[in-house]
């Protein structure tokens, strides 16, 4: 229903209901009541001028129509024994009143029950017939349709910072929305559809928000998620509420938050669950085609899956561009962060160029989490600027999830964390083709009962390729901890503590022969289908195209990988036994040791880089 129908609706039954309240109260008094002393009313039940009385339940009233029949009559009673029996010597007939039944309340509520009733007949009629075929009976959709709309988005470009490729390409759209008319004039036709793809907390939603605030138009947006809900065809109505609003605030944009939850490939679905998700995707598919020519409205979708998405999501006139929004590199962060910190009181020892590098793999979210949990600490601290140890802790903390100072540990506990941490650090801090031990900590974090954090080199995140001696090592450090543990305290002494460490062990050692070919038996050749189905997530659903035979032989490769991984490990750690000691003690001793310190120890103890197995 739309919005004038709905308030004059509400304006009818604001009428009905003041005027029901005033007849209620005006009609009491309407009758002409009298009221009579009690010695007249006796003297005219004895005189047989009464017929009948209504007395109130606590005997206090009593009322009656009048000898005339010109109204009312009503009469205060005194408590007298002696009356019941005086009215029905005079052939009075005698009625108790229930308490409430004349009250004030009950005429309002009898005469506003009827127009009541009446006007919410009327309003589904109303509702039904003002929006028309097709509808839901009851318009679940639009009752609940989270489309939020903010006129002016307040951000410009200047706050999207370390994104420079996106916002080149998104400037163009800014262009279309500000000059609409020149590139109709001749004859171009603006882009409908920008697909954003990222991974989360990379500034998609930053970006399409900017882009309304430079163009100067407002920003609608909804969440692909809520789209999808349980009765069919609530998904189609929002969407098409959502393009109603769009086309009556034209030119604007639309942007659309995890567009893959409704865009997935349609026809896939295990059972028949995929209809309103379905017919979903239809209806947006259909709205993007309805609007023809220059309307105005540039639809934003954001996913971080653009390979599930249906096909004709991404057709010409749909979501025909792509703008791919990444992690942001060294030079962007060091850009996130100066837009970050605007506004907050630092120190002289922060030094934004070192926060950068710290922090590869850190997402402009993360970034400004970041800053905003290291500016919460030093207020924590009683600090009037925000120093490089608030940062440094904030860095730990957004990586780890926050310490768990409190939880008190046994000794034995501790010392049990402290070999496993040491083990993790010494592997890596010994192997030549490996990242650097960052810090070690014994302090719980999160799910970890300790850590050890490694820098990882920018330039494997950034391309993403991996040595085979670097997954070798990568290997024997998760199996470190595991190792420190058994060598000191024995086989009987291990403890669940390293089973992500054996998950990431395992996970590692079968990429290596099914994926990257790295495998001597078996030779560089990718084994399963990695597509998988979109309704599967992809990642466990890799499809087997092999046989028994080479499944086989996958799983000793796997095993040899990691038995290889194993020795070597423990060589290192056997070898350099005095080490390890050495920095458990530390451990247990300080909680933490950073670079520098373990550095140090190493030196002091002439330690030795493993040799490649
Ligand atoms: P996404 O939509 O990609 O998940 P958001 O746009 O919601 O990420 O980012 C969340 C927050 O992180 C933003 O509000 C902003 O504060 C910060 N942020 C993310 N990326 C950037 C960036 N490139 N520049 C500045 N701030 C950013
Ligand atoms: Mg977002
Ligand atoms: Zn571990």
């Amino acid at each position: 229903m739309n919005k004038r129908w709905r308030n004059a609706g509400l304006y009818v039954l604001l009428v009905v209901v003041v005027i029901a309240l005033a007849t209620a109260f005006f009609d009491q008094p309407r009758q002409e009541t009298q009221s009579w002393r009690y010695s007249r009313f006796i003297d005219e039940v004895q005189s047989g001028q009464v017929e009948k009385v209504t007395l109130s339940s606590d005997r206090t009233q009593a009322q009656f129509t009048s000898p005339d029949g010109t109204g009312r009559v009503m009469v205060n009673l005194p408590s007298d024994p002696g009356l019941v029996d005086i009215l029905t010597d005079n052939n009075v007939d005698i009625t108790v009143q229930r308490q409430t039944d004349d009250s004030v309340w009950v005429r309002v509520f009898s005469t506003l029950l009827i127009p009541v009733l009446l006007l919410v007949v009327l309003f589904f009629v109303l509702r039904r017939a003002s929006s028309g075929p097709g509808s839901q009976a009851m318009n679940f959709g639009k009752s609940k349709a989270r489309v939020q709309m903010e006129p002016q988005t307040q951000v410009t470009f200047g706050d999207v910072a370390g994104i420079e490729q996106a916002k080149l390409e998104l400037a163009e759209v800014v262009d279309f929305l500000k000059n609409a008319d020149r590139f109709t004039a001749i004859g171009a036709k603006i882009p409908k559809g920008v697909l954003l793809v990222g991974p989360p907390g990379t500034g998609k939603t930053l970006l399409a928000k900017a882009v309304a605030g430079e163009a100067g138009v407002p920003f609608f947006s909804i969440s692909g998620s809520e789209f999808v809900e349980m009765f069919v065809g609530v998904g189609a109505s929002r969407v098409r509420d959502l393009f109603e609003q769009a086309k009556s605030n034209a030119p604007c944009i639309v942007f659309i938050d995890e567009i893959d939850a409704v865009g997935r490939q349609r026809g896939a679905g295990l059972g028949g669950g995929n209809d309103e998700r379905e017919q979903t995707l239809n209806q947006l598919l259909t709205e993007m085609d309805g609007f023809e020519g220059n309307t105005g409205i540039i639809i934003i979708a954001a996913t971080n899956r653009p390979d599930v998405l249906d096909a004709a999501l991404l057709r010409p006139g749909r979501f025909d561009r792509q703008v791919v929004v990444d992690r942001p590199d060294y030079a962007g962060r060091l850009e996130i962060l100066r837009v970050h910190s605007r506004g907050k009181t630092f120190a002289k020892d922060v030094d934004l160029e070192k926060i950068a590098r710290r922090t590869p793999g850190f997402t402009g979210a993360d970034l400004s989490n970041l800053l905003n949990e290291a500016a919460i600490l030093a207020a924590r601290r009683n600090l009037t600027e925000i120093s490089m140890d608030e940062v440094n802790d904030a860095i730990d903390r957004v990586l780890a999830g926050p310490e768990k100072k409190d939880r008190v540990m046994s000794e034995k506990r501790k010392s049990l964390v402290a070999y496993h941490e040491a083990g993790h650090a010494l592997i890596g801090a010994l192997m030549p083709d490996y990242d650097p031990v960052q810090k070690i900590s014994i302090i719980p974090r999160g799910r970890a009962g300790g850590l050890t954090w490694f820098t990882p080199s920018e330039e494997r995140l950034e391309s993403g390729l991996y040595s085979r001696s670097y997954l070798q090592n990568q290997m024997a450090v998760a199996l470190g901890g595991r190792l420190a543990e058994e060598i000191i305290f024995g086989d009987e002494e291990v403890t669940t503590g390293a089973s992500n460490d054996l998950q990431q062990v395992a996970r590692v050692a079968r990429q290596m022969v099914t994926r990257f070919g790295m495998s001597d038996k078996l030779g560089p050749v990718a084994l399963g289908r990695q597509q998988g189905n979109p309704f599967l997530g992809r990642d466990i659903a890799s499809e087997r195209d092999f046989s028994e035979q080479t499944a086989a032989s996958i799983d000793s490769e796997v095993r040899a990988l990691v038995d290889q991984a194993y020795s070597r490990a423990k060589q290192v750690l056997t070898n350099n036994r005095h080490i390890l000691d050495q920095l458990a003690e530390m451990l247990i001793d300080k909680e933490t040791v950073d670079a520098e310190e373990l550095q140090q120890l190493l030196i002091s103890n002439d330690a030795r880089m493993a040799s490649i197995a």
